[in-house]
């Protein structure tokens, strides 16, 4: 039986992609008895019939399965950032590597529109992200095509989402990536639809020649901390995990407590400020959202 993933659907038609090739496929009467969501990303096995059509005869068990986008079995999200047009926002940035870990996807920071920094800008960032923090960056002008040939390994045999502030590229990445794909803009899919005003967007896996599947909605975009509580937040901070052992407390906060390991890296700058700040930031937010 013959494995494939689907790449959209429209009312009711999933379009699964089997071997390189696009096969229309209805689902069986039972996944819609069943309620059965078939969504973009699903692992699928198909029958393929006489007329070229397929049926989908069964799902696979999802590795995960994200909301915004609707999409399954996401391995990554290209977490796309600037350090101009739109200028860094560093908080912004910290939020979204949280939810996306705590969705269970990796993450990959895209430093993007490097053609409009300093090198020595794009040098701090690596130093900061990659080294002090621990995630892997890529520098890339989507505009000019660099560092594009770094990333496409990354994605081959994958699902990814984009994520970052709108600005920030992702339409235009999509477009170096996929040069067949002019038409692509990357649109939010709407949580509701509210009737005859707003339509909820389709989210479309495309399939990029080099290989792997690339939304064309972007992830991560409702960033609000509900299950995480004030004691888990430390634990998505991976610089802040390696230095917290050192803590004279187990339950330490990492803010006014004596021998905190977490300071004294961040005093030995071995903790960038700005994660530090980031951290506290969160931290106030989760817990005046506790106080009731
Ligand atoms: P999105 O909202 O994240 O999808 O952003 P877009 O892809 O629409 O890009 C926003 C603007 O930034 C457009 O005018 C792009 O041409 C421009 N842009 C995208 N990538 C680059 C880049 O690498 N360098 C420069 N200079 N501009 C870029
Ligand atoms: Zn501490």
């Amino acid at each position: 039986m013959p494995l494939g993933y689907v790449i959209r659907s429209h009312s009711n038609i999933y379009y699964v992609l089997v071997d390189g090739q696009e096969v229309e496929c209805r689902p069986r009467g039972k996944f819609r008895l069943d309620q059965t969501q078939v969504r973009a990303g699903d692992h699928v096995e198909v029958r393929l019939e006489a007329d070229g059509e397929g049926r989908i005869d069964k799902v696979l068990p999802r590795r995960n399965c994200l909301e915004r986008p609707p999409v399954a079995n996401v391995d990554q999200c290209l977490v796309v950032f600037t350090l101009a047009e739109p200028e860094a926002d560093y908080p912004f940035l910290d939020r979204v590597l949280i939810h996306v870990e705590q969705a269970g996807v990796a993450p990959l920071i895209l430093l993007n529109k490097i053609d409009l920094v300093e090198q020595e800008a794009v040098d701090a960032f690596v130093r900061t992200y990659r080294d002090q923090v621990g995630y892997p960056v890529l520098p890339i002008s989507a505009r000019e095509g660099w560092g594009l040939d770094a990333l496409l390994p990354h994605l081959v045999g994958k699902i990814s989402v984009l994520a970052g502030h709108s600005g920030v590229g992702k339409s235009q990445l999509i477009r170096a990536l996929e040069p067949r794909r002019q038409d692509v803009r990357v649109g939010e899919v709407s949580a509701k639809s509210r009737k005859g005003r707003h339509t909820t967007r389709h989210v479309e896996l495309i399939p990029l020649s080099s290989g792997g599947l690339l939304a064309d909605a972007p992830g991560f975009t409702y960033l609000e901390f509900q299950d995480i509580e004030k004691w888990n937040l430390r634990d998505y901070f991976p610089e802040i995990v390696r230095h917290q052992a050192a803590c004279r407390y187990s339950d330490c906060l990492h803010r006014a407590e004596p021998d905190c390991g977490v300071r004294a890296a961040l005093q030995a700058g071995e903790i960038p400020e700005s994660r530090y700040e980031s951290y506290l930031l969160f931290l106030a937010e989760i817990e005046s959202k506790k106080r009731w």
